[in-house]
Order: C-alpha cells, then structure tokens, then sequence
C-alpha cells in the first residue's frame, strides 16, 4: 500500500501519551502512513509565537491535507486564540462530525441504544471571536451566520445520513429568538431536506431539543446545528454513552481534513499514563477511512471494540461491575494491538469498506438580491436618563424610529420598571433608499451635539425585505 502523508501534533496536557498510544496502535495495524510532526500549542506560544504555531506547521497542514492531532490548551479568559478554532477556520474545515455510541453493557450508560452523529458547523457562529467592550459597561460578541456556511454543513449532514445508512436528520436552532440568524439556518435546512426525500426530517428549538436528547437520545440519528450549540450538544451526548474519552470527531473540508478526540487536553491527569486514548484512536479510524485506508481502519476499530467487550478499561471507564482489568493508557493500546485481526463478539461490527469514495460535489447555490440602505441603528454611551437623551435627538437628518437598552424599547411607550446600562441604540431609518452621505450627515450633527457615538450598524432592504431585526413592536 503507498504511504498516506499526514501531519501529526502531540499537543498539550495528555496529548502526548494518548497521540503516542495511538501511533502504537496505527503501526502495528499496518497503516500505510508518512508522518510529518508539527509543533503547535503552548510550547510554542511560550517560544515566542504568539499564535501558538509554528509557520512551518501551515506548510505541512497544506502539504499533507491530514491532520491527526492531540488536544491543545487553549487559554480562558485571556492569551492566544483558541488553535483548534485558527486551524479549523484557517483550512475552511466547516463540517465537525462526532459519532456519540452506547457500548452496553461493557460502558454502563443510562442510554444502551444510543447511537447519535452529531455534525456541528465549524467556522461560524460565536467562534468568530471578534467581541468588543463598547462601554465602560458592556462587552459585545458576534455570532456571523452565512448562507454558504449553512448550505455546506446542512448538505453535509444529508449526505452523511445517506452515505451511512441513517434515517433521520434533526435540526436545533433558536429561531423563536435569533429570527435572521439562526432562522436563515432553519429555512437552508427546510430546503436542503426536500432533495432528500428517502431521509425523515425535523426541526426543534435548542432548548427543548438539546434536553429531548440528554433523555432519549435513541429517538435521535444525525443532528444538525450551529457551531456553539453543537460544541455544547456533542460534549453531553459523549458523556452521557459512556465517557468524553471515547469520541473522536473529524473536521472535513475541501481543501483537508483534521482528527481528533472531542475531548480537551487534560491537565489535572497529564502525565500519569491513565488518559484513555480511545477519542484518538477512533479519530484515527475515521481519518483511514477519510485517506482511503478503511481495511486497516476497520481492523483496528474492531480491536478496539474486543477491548472493551473483554473488560479491559482505562480509569475514566472503570466500574467494578463491568470491568475486568484496570489498564494505564499505554497498556490499553497494547491491549488493542494484541487483538488486532478479532471481531466484536457483542457490540456491531463497522463496515468502512464502502465509505471511502470521494462525495458528490454540491456547489454553493447563487442568489442574487437587490440591496437598499434605508436607515441606521446608532449606539452611544451614555450615563443619563433616556428623557434627557431624547432632548438631543430631535431635529435630525433621518427620523428616529426607536431607542433600545439592551435590546428592550425604551422610547417610544418605555416601561419605567426596565433596568438600563450605559449603552444606548437609536433607530433613524428612512422608509426610503438613502445614501451614506445621509448617515455621515446625521453623525455629524450627533457629534456636535457631543452625544457618545460608539458604534453604527446599517440597515438594508435585501428584495424589499427588512434586513434587520423589528424591534418597534415589542
Ligand atoms: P477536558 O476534556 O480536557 O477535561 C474534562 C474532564 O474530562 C476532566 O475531568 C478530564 O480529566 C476528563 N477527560 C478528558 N479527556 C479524558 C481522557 N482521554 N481520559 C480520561 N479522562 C478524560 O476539558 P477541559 O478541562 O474543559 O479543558 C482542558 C483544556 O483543553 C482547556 O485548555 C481547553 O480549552 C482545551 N480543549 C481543547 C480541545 C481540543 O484540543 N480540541 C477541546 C476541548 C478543550
């Protein structure tokens, strides 16, 4: 067989043990691979690179198009950008697909049937990590929701549903809330489904439908949805069929791919050799499969499967009642290596020998809109009453619509019970196309009168319909 290049990062905390467990567990299974290391991570940020990876890491990434990688420590509260987010976003990886299985009885689980992939959009969302502090007061995030970014992940979601097997795709918006945003990933979703006839489909608030699957997820398949709440969603559905330890999840896009355990890197057990590598392991069966090596992929999938059906577990997956033999991360790929060539006794046998053709190539769909500029939201700083604000804002260029404090109309018919902070936004819209020399004219005047201008945001008709969010008749 002709060796596969890929990139390979041992990453932070317990990456090290498990990626090496887990390049154990592919050399004796006979993968056909060259690997290529590149450092990224917290070394490397200390090393002086402040995005925590090494320039020459991108070149392998974009020489090889695989990645196998160990989870990185990503700083909260402070420090460099989330490297799994850069890498993700930076090769347009826009498809995170996490299979979360139920191994009753060998992994006690509330949930025995539970066989759920979750596919979680990659690039968008809150993951933008453009925020901003506006005021003194008040911190502001951006959640981007692209059509095209919709299309791929919710196209890639029937696909998979259909190269598998599945029945069922659901989707989990807040549309009853986020209307534009995550409404434009609902109604992409309703209009990808009808190609699919042959696939049920369905739709839930997040809400209610994050909590129906911490329930029952056997009455659920391929889910479908936006980057943070798939983040949050895969997380619970991998804890809830055994462990975090034991998913490993792939990042594909068009121009490469990137595997990995779902789960971070650790810290608290570094070191100590009782990491289960399992997330790893498995993310590297997925990644056979992806450079067409799925013999080897399934042989390895299936020892490890044996493993756990002969009770032997790492610490995170150890109960008296199931278990047998209490092994350290090393001693598990061992044990997966000695059984390399065995089927499952119990739990399902996989089947990749189908799966590794390359996938029908839908393109992005065209649409063409026309676009009017119609007004502008101004945002100020402000300490004082929404009366005393009002007094400076007559008489101006464009008509003032309304004024909001988080969201919450306060002018016209305000409730005097509402609670405002220091961030004001004024609605001036036209109901006609204006020019953006208008807006500079009506910020102009709003500077003389030493109103607080921190931000603005245009309002635009796209085909006569209100880009924008109506707040008018709360
Ligand atoms: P975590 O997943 O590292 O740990 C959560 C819990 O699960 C801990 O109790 C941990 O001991 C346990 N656990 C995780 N993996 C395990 C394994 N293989 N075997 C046994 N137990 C395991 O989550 P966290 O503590 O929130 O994050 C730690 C760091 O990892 C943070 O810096 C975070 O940003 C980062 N992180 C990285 C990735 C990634 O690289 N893809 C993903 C998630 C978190």
């Amino acid at each position: 067989m002709k060796k596969h290049s890929i990139s390979v990062a041992y990453g932070d905390g317990i990456g090290p043990e498990i990626m090496q467990a887990t390049l154990f567990v592919l050399q004796e299974a006979g993968a056909a691979l060259d690997i290529e290391e590149v450092h990224i991570g917290e070394k490397v940020y200390h090393a002086g690179y402040a995005s925590g990876i090494e320039p020459s890491a991108f070149d392998s990434l974009r020489r090889t198009k695989v990645f196998l990688k160990a989870p990185i420590t990503t700083p909260q509260g402070g420090g460099f950008r989330s490297l799994n987010v850069t890498v993700r976003t930076s090769f347009g990886l826009y498809a995170n697909v996490r299979p979360c299985i139920a191994y009753h009885p060998f992994i006690p689980t509330k949930h025995p049937h539970m066989d759920v992939v979750i596919v979680r959009e990659n690039e968008e969302d809150l993951y933008t990590g453009i925020e901003y502090r506006q005021t003194p007061d008040v911190y502001h995030a951006t959640k981007l929701i692209s059509r095209p970014g919709c299309e791929k992940i919710i196209r890639y979601a029937f696909e998979y549903a259909r190269r598998y097997g599945r029945k069922k795709v659901s989707c989990l918006t807040k549309d009853n809330i986020l209307k534009l945003s995550d409404g434009l990933f609902h109604r992409t979703f309703e209009a990808i489904a009808k190609e699919y006839p042959d696939l049920v489909h369905e739709h839930w608030i997040v809400d209610i439908g994050m909590a129906k699957i911490a329930d029952t997820p056997q009455h659920f398949d391929v889910v479908v949805l936006p980057n943070l709440y798939g983040d949050i969603l895969s997380d619970i559905t991998a804890q809830i069929s055994g462990s975090v330890g034991l998913v490993g999840t792939s990042n594909i896009g068009e121009k490469g791919a990137m595997f990995e355990a779902i789960h971070g890197s650790a810290p608290k057990i570094a070191g100590q050799n009782i990491a289960n590598p399992s997330g790893l392991i498995l993310a590297s069966v997925l990644m056979l499969v992806h450079i067409s090596q799925p013999q080897v992929a399934q042989t390895i999938h299936h020892a490890w499967l044996r493993t756990l059906e002969a009770g032997i577990h790492t610490k995170d997956i150890f109960h008296e009642k199931t278990s047998k033999e209490l092994v350290g991360t090393q001693e598990f790929a061992q044990a997966v290596v000695r059984r390399l060539g065995q089927l499952p006794h119990h739990l399902p046998q996989v089947n990749y020998q189908c799966a590794a053709d390359a996938w029908p190539h839908h393109g992005i769909s065209v649409q063409s809109t026309h676009r009017q500029l119609v007004g502008v939201d101004v945002y100020f700083h402000s300490y004082e009453s929404v009366d005393t604000l009002m007094g400076q804002l007559q008489d101006l260029p464009l008509p003032l619509k309304f004024v909001t404090n988080r969201g919450t109309k306060v002018w016209p018919n305000g409730h005097p019970e509402t609670f405002c902070v220091d961030h004001w936004r004024c609605r001036f819209e036209a109901g006609i196309e204006i020019t953006f020399s208008t807006i500079l004219k009506l910020l102009g005047q709003l500077d003389a009168r030493k109103l607080d201008v921190i931000k603005t945001e245009h309002l635009y008709r796209f085909d006569n319909i209100a880009g924008y969010s109506h707040e008018e008749n709360l």
